[in-house]
């Protein structure tokens, strides 16, 4: 259910409403907008008539059931678009954002002459795995915490916030005392305990779509980790499997427009995922511009035939410098 606050209710009538849902068992998720706040009351559906009782209390305007299955995420629940900052860039509002680096952190060498590329070419935030997801065991499986201390130091050193993968929820702690933003999702978009351990960080999430799920359940995944309490989710379409076997995945653009219907978070595309093949990734990653996301993360190495995970689709340095000129010559078309 959502409550509508009038919008000359007053934050002491906000205050009490949000009590008042709380004692009678629900869990209130206040979104202040700029016209009026609206309060989410979620919990168990079975009895939410109760919250029909709110029409009563000072400052409100009125109760609406949410009939999506996804509360939080919905735009009944919130007004507006969210905007969520990863370090001091916001993604969500007017400005396109890139993240790029390496698919993996490879050595402090590599992670920063990546970061002084992706910087040069304008980039604002940097990725790198430290943790790496890998379709076969016998794969390199990332330098874990030797890892994320090299993107920490990095990142100081380039002043470019960075986003890295955590797989283990027992690893969500310590991949949070490094870097600015937690990458999920794709293989493990469904693994619930670590969709709850990421609800209950401090930093933003980046949840990537399974190569296997529909944007509902997508949109269900990005609801555990809003309803475990943290807002700053930025969802990621990264190419979904189809009978194509051109691509390494096919890149399903139109789920841009229509999460940006169903959803108030961020959406940004994945291009080097969803192609496998550098040569797609320009192309692509204008498509992502013209197509409305917010962003792109995008996988760039200095020398991407040595990079030791993704190298057939990781940018040279020279690609990334002209993606970053197409980005900007489309997104400055797309302001007028
Ligand atoms: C990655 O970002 O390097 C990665 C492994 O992505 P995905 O899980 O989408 O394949
Ligand atoms: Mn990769």
């Amino acid at each position: 259910m959502i409550i509508i606050m009038k919008s000359q209710a007053t934050d002491t009538q906000i205050e009490k409403v949000i009590n008042w849902i709380e004692s009678v068992g629900y869990k209130a998720h206040p979104s202040r907008g700029v016209e009026r706040t609206i309060i989410g009351a979620v919990g168990d559906n079975r009895d939410k008539a109760v919250l029909k009782y709110a029409e009563s209390l000072p400052g409100v305007e009125k109760t609406m059931p949410i009939l999506k299955p996804y509360k939080l995420a919905s735009r009944e629940s919130h007004e507006g678009n969210t905007i969520v900052s990863v370090g001091s860039i916001p993604i969500g509002g007017p400005e396109f954002v890139v993240m790029a680096g390496p698919c993996a952190i490879e050595s402090e060498e590599q992670l920063l002459e990546s970061a002084y590329i992706v910087k040069k070419g304008g980039a604002q935030i940097l990725r790198g795995g430290a943790f790496k997801p890998r379709t076969s065991p016998y794969s390199f499986q990332g330098m874990e915490e030797e890892g994320l201390k090299i993107m920490d130091q990095v990142s100081q050193r380039t002043s470019l916030p960075t986003v890295t993968e955590v797989v283990n929820p027992l690893d969500v702690d310590l991949v949070e005392t490094y870097a600015d933003m937690l990458q999920i999702g794709a293989r493990n978009i469904q693994n619930f305990a670590l969709l709850k351990k990421v609800g209950h960080a401090r930093k933003p999430v980046l949840l990537k779509r399974g190569m296997m799920t529909t944007i509902e359940e997508l949109l269900m995944s990005a609801e555990y980790i809003l309803s475990s309490g943290n807002p700053n989710v930025v969802l990621c379409e990264r190419g979904i499997r189809t009978f194509e076997t051109a691509t390494r995945n096919t890149l399903d653009l139109s789920a841009v427009p229509v999460l940006k219907g169903l959803t108030h978070l961020p959406v940004v595309v994945d291009p080097s995922h969803a192609a496998g093949n550098w040569r797609f990734v320009i192309p692509l990653s204008r498509a992502a511009v013209a197509v409305g996301a917010d962003g792109i993360i995008v996988e760039v190495h200095p020398e991407p035939e040595k990079a030791v995970s993704d190298g057939a689709q990781s940018l040279k340095p020279e690609k990334f410098y002209q993606l970053m000129d197409d980005v900007r010559a489309i997104a400055a078309a797309m302001r007028h």
